[in-house]
């Protein structure tokens, strides 16, 4: 593979930038952040989106998607972090989107889609449970068939948006007699259905992503199961399998950069500005040289991706362990660079300045960061710890 620069990306690249300048809404807030955007923020510019022709940026053109490859997909999220976009949803978009797609009924397609298009439906993912998280098969929240429904009683946790969300999709054992994996199925689930709570729990960034939420006799119409019964597994590794070259976040990475950058050049530490002393630019260009190296792995993945290589899956892991690492180092470097601000956790980014005052330019530019340091510890966490990555690579060195 060749790593030079790819004028047919580059002319695609432009094309996003131009569609950027003329219908990024001047009113819409540009993050500074990698929080999700305020619902309404979200809803708004994935109508604007789709309103161009672009409201499903990952999919095939088959399910009404772009079509784009792997590497317009991965320019046009750089792109749009780059332009301070809100955020799309992800859960929609990225995972029951394309389950939905390759395994739903005609009635089920007709349902979903449109309000994914709109914005109108944002979702979340109800997988892991209290004991069962990176171990997801040994999950207990049942579905009883009753008639042409299913009823579900158990609990989820870490709900990421569960507060927000209007459909949830769910795995639920639906045949407690069959070993692990066999027994799972994938309902759709409106979260408006009496009997479902959802409880905040707050992190240590101060904010409210996550939740716990208890399913206490949920009916769900039995329509609303995807696949066949007690195969929800098969549709679990389809929606796991998928998205390898974003797993290092690179958006992030490069904002990172950005920010380091830009207080290097304000900055002054023991009388000197701070791009002067020689353990700061030492350590910047350690992390520069990193990143260099986890884009370039960035673009081998996505190719492999494009072409359905089996080495994508551990490769992805090899980068989301190099990448979200990468962002906890270059968070907390942030936060040092900041000095006695860098101290001073601002809780919501997205919360208007607590005081009366307009900020000054250093806590301007503190705003955010001791918060999303500690957000950053969870990378290593969610979407599968670093250790079981470790184990998916180890395995893949029998297999190749
Ligand atoms: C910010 C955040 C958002 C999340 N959002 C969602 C969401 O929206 N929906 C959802 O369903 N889940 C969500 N999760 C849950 C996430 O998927 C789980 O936290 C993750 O799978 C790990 O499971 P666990 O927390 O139960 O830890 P455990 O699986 O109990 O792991 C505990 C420790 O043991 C280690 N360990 C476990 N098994 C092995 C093994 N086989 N070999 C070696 N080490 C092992 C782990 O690496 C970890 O260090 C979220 C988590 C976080 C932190």
């Amino acid at each position: 593979m060749h790593f030079q620069p790819d004028p047919m990306l580059d002319s695609f690249r432009q094309e996003i930038r131009q569609f950027l300048r003329q219908h990024l809404p001047a009113d819409l807030p540009r993050r500074q952040d990698g929080m999700r955007s305020p619902r309404a923020d979200l809803v708004r510019w994935q109508r604007v989106l789709n309103d161009h022709g672009r409201g499903a940026p990952y999919w095939a053109q088959e399910h009404g998607g772009t079509g784009w490859s792997v590497a317009q997909r991965l320019a046009f999220d750089e792109e749009c972090a780059a332009a301070g976009t809100p955020s799309l949803d992800a859960f929609a978009h990225k995972l029951v989107g394309p389950v939905i797609n390759h395994f739903a009924t005609d009635a089920q397609k007709a349902e979903h889609l449109p309000h994914i298009f709109n914005g109108t439906r944002l979702w979340c993912q109800g997988f892991s449970e209290p004991g069962s998280g990176s171990d997801l098969a040994s999950l207990r929240t049942r579905a009883d068939r009753d008639g042409d429904h299913y009823v579900v009683n158990g609990q989820k946790i870490w709900t990421s948006y569960a507060h927000q969300a209007d459909w949830i999709f769910l795995l639920v054992r639906t045949d407690p007699q069959a070993k692990k994996q066999a027994g799972i199925s994938f309902l759709l689930v409106d979260m408006k259905s009496p009997g479902i709570t959802v409880r905040p729990i707050i992190s240590i960034d101060g904010c409210h992503h996550l939740n716990e939420t208890f399913f206490d006799n949920v009916r769900v119409p039995a329509a609303n199961l995807v696949g066949v019964e007690n195969e929800g597994w098969k549709l679990t590794k389809f929606l796991l399998n998928n998205e390898h070259a974003t797993t290092a976040d690179l958006p992030t990475l490069r904002r990172f950069m950005a920010q380091l950058h830009a207080l290097a050049a304000s900055s002054r530490a023991g009388g000197m500005a701070l791009a002067e002393r020689h353990e700061f630019l030492l350590r910047l260009a350690r992390c520069e040289a990193e990143l260099k190296a986890i884009a370039v792995m960035v673009q081998r993945v996505a190719a492999m991706e494009q072409d359905h290589s089996p080495a994508a899956h551990a490769m992805g892991s090899i980068l989301k362990i190099r990448g979200t690492e990468l962002q906890q180092r270059m968070s907390e470097f942030l936060v040092q660079t900041l000095g006695d601000h860098g101290a001073v956790a601002y809780p919501d980014p997205h919360a208007p300045a607590a005081c009366g005052r307009a900020a000054l330019p250093m806590e301007q530019a503190a705003r955010g960061v001791a918060t999303e340091m500690f957000f950053r510890r969870a990378t290593t966490i969610y979407g599968g710890t670093s250790e079981v990555q470790r184990s998916i690579i180890a395995r893949s060195l029998f297999r190749f």
